[in-house]
């Protein structure tokens, strides 16, 4: 799968940390964010950067992964509640043993892929637990 540098750029913003969409005009909060609310259609929506930091609700195990990948398996999705009270599916990172539901998670920045066409790198968001917290 291509990796395309320009379009990375473009959304770095909103790629590289998780930020949500406000309306000004009904405080509707969009994610991932958008230029106009999707609940009242306005345009006046500010960008705001989320905590990265939320609870674990739920989380899935694969042992199946694509080609070049199998150093990695088995791989853990998460159904996490951020703290802004959004719910997202992201990968899971540096998890030893099954994660137990309920747990603190937040994000870190990490290879997503590589494009083995060009050997560009693409980084983007998943989320490590954390403890004492
Ligand atoms: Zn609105």
């Amino acid at each position: 799968m291509r990796i395309l540098p320009p379009k990375i750029w473009r959304n770095k913003d909103t790629h590289y940390a998780l930020s949500a969409s406000v309306c000004e005009k009904c405080g509707n909060v969009i994610f991932p964010a958008r230029a106009s609310c999707n609940k009242c259609g306005s345009f006046k929506v500010k960008l705001v950067k989320l905590s990265g930091k939320g609870t674990l609700l739920s989380f899935t195990k694969s042992h199946q992964i694509r080609t070049g990948y199998e150093k990695e398996s088995p791989v853990y999705f998460g159904l996490i509640r951020l703290d802004e009270g959004i719910e997202i599916l992201a990968p899971l990172v540096d998890v030893d043993d099954d994660p137990k539901d309920g747990s603190r998670v937040e994000a870190t920045i990490r290879r997503l892929r590589v494009d083995s066409s060009n050997g560009l790198i693409e980084y983007g968001t998943k989320f490590r637990l954390i403890e004492n917290e």
